[in-house]
């Protein structure tokens, strides 16, 4: 499909780059847009491959129509200048999943994770059953590795388990998955999508193509997950956190189709939200037949995703866990459920000025917090309001000291901060690391 083609890459970042080296055999032409000044050794290695690079604020006046393809980077809008201009001239824009599909090898199984939550940790934890049965599996797509970085790699019936954002489903085409999994859905990305209804419509393009032989996993306790599925003609397999379907949960045992599959306190990441990730996880391993002993060894040392109610370690009988991801109250509010122990909590970051009351109701075992960042005064009055026992530091190698002082054995000690990172940090990712490392100093 793309040989001798003109192509013209919008966005550089991970994606753009992987999917111009991939496209740059064949000879086609290609030219790759960004904003912003990119990694100096990626664009040498670009230019080395035949490919025209340009930073500029105004990439629709690099486009005509003399291009085939405008490969997006998910991250832009539709309603770019560029984006616009291109289907004005009947240019197909697509993205790099949707280019990278089209040199996958016959027969490779495609799962495709996509929901509003959970897409990283149900992607990760069905890799690691799948890879622990010695399948012929691959991890890739939204979670950070591009697929056109992957396809290379790929051979002939091997199984792909993927994350798909609903960023990347907009510009999907030909792409189809054998088996689409649906965690759930709820009202985010709003600014990208304009309404609700767009962005759980556009969910509904991971059942692109299905025929009645391919396989979809849904949330049963999700209406708006039941509705974009209703007339799709894949066969449908449910799980359920309250009640009997395919997988549920029944006397502590996650079971699927009758057979109790793993006890949950055999499990190590914990919260209804990570059963159901589980429940998706068991439901694709028993379609490739993986038995049950090899699923409750990797659920019981999986110890959940980087920064994502990750399980740090024990310290005098404390224990820690980092969930730097929370940077919203939603968030927090999940990782306050997943924990029926005493708990110390360190909250803060970024003020964007949003309310911290909707966590109250959620705070019953939480016995101190400790605020730090930006907004540390905010949930220091806060804190008087509901009546908990708060203290106020200003970093979080501080606030990580505090949090020992305040706690005794059998408690734990939670990051889940409800905030961005962005007052102190880059990014979550730090957050987390540096927490991992105030922790590891503690000894
Ligand atoms: P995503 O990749 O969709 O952003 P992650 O797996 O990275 O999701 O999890 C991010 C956060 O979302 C977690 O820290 C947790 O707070 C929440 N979460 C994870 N799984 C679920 C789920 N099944 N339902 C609701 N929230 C979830």
């Amino acid at each position: 499909m793309f040989k001798n083609k003109k192509i013209f890459i919008l966005g550089m970042a991970r994606s753009g780059y992987e999917v111009a080296k991939l496209l740059s055999k064949d000879n086609n032409q290609i030219l790759i847009t960004d904003m912003k000044e990119q990694d100096p050794k990626q664009v040498e290695e670009l230019k080395g491959l035949g490919v025209n690079y340009i930073v500029t604020d105004s990439p629709e006046e690099m486009l005509d129509d003399s291009y085939d393809y405008v490969v997006k980077n998910p991250g832009i809008i539709s309603t770019h200048k560029c984006v616009v201009k291109a289907k004005k001239l009947g240019i197909e824009v697509i993205n790099e999943v949707e280019v990278a599909y089209h040199y996958l090898p016959k027969g490779v199984k495609i799962v495709g994770i996509t929901g509003s939550n959970g897409k990283t940790t149900t992607t990760t934890i069905t890799y690691e059953i799948l890879k622990a049965a010695k399948l012929p599996v691959h991890l890739g797509g939204n979670i950070g590795i591009p697929l056109s970085k992957l396809v290379t790699d790929i051979k002939p019936n091997d199984i792909l388990v993927i994350e798909v954002s609903s960023h990347q489903l907009v510009d999907f085409r030909d792409f189809k998955t054998d088996i689409s999994v649906v965690t759930n859905l709820s009202p985010i990305h709003l600014d990208f999508f304009g309404t609700y209804e767009n962005y759980i419509n556009n969910k509904a393009r991971i059942f692109n193509h299905h025929t009645k032989d391919d396989l979809v996993i849904l949330n049963h306790e999700n209406n708006d997950v039941l509705k974009i599925s209703e007339n799709i003609p894949s066969q449908k397999l449910y799980f359920s956190s309250k009640n009997r379907h395919d997988a549920y949960i029944e006397k502590g045992y996650i079971c699927y189709q009758g057979d109790p599959i793993v006890e949950t306190t055999d499990i190590r990441v914990k919260g209804m939200h990570n059963y159901e990730n589980i429940m998706c996880a068991i439901m694709v391993a028993k379609y490739f037949d993986v038995e049950n002993n090899i699923i409750k060894e990797v659920l019981n040392k999986f110890a959940g995703v980087e920064h994502r109610i990750e399980f740090v370690k024990r310290l005098n009988g404390r224990e820690f866990y980092n969930d730097s991801k929370a940077t919203n109250v939603e968030s927090t509010i999940i990782a306050l459920n997943s924990f029926d122990k005493p708990t110390i909590i360190l909250l803060g970051g970024l003020d964007r000025g949003h309310s911290f009351d909707d966590l109250e109701p959620h705070m019953k075992n939480v016995k101190g917090i400790v605020c730090y960042g930006e907004t540390k005064n905010r949930i220091r009055e806060w804190s008087h309001k509901i009546n908990i026992d708060s203290v106020v530091v200003n970093t979080l190698e501080e606030a990580v000291k505090a949090a020992y002082n305040l706690s005794d054995e059998n408690d734990v000690i939670l990051l889940s901060p409800a905030c961005a990172s962005w007052d102190q940090y880059k990014s979550f990712e730090e957050r987390g690391d540096e927490f991992k490392k105030f922790i590891n100093n503690l000894e």
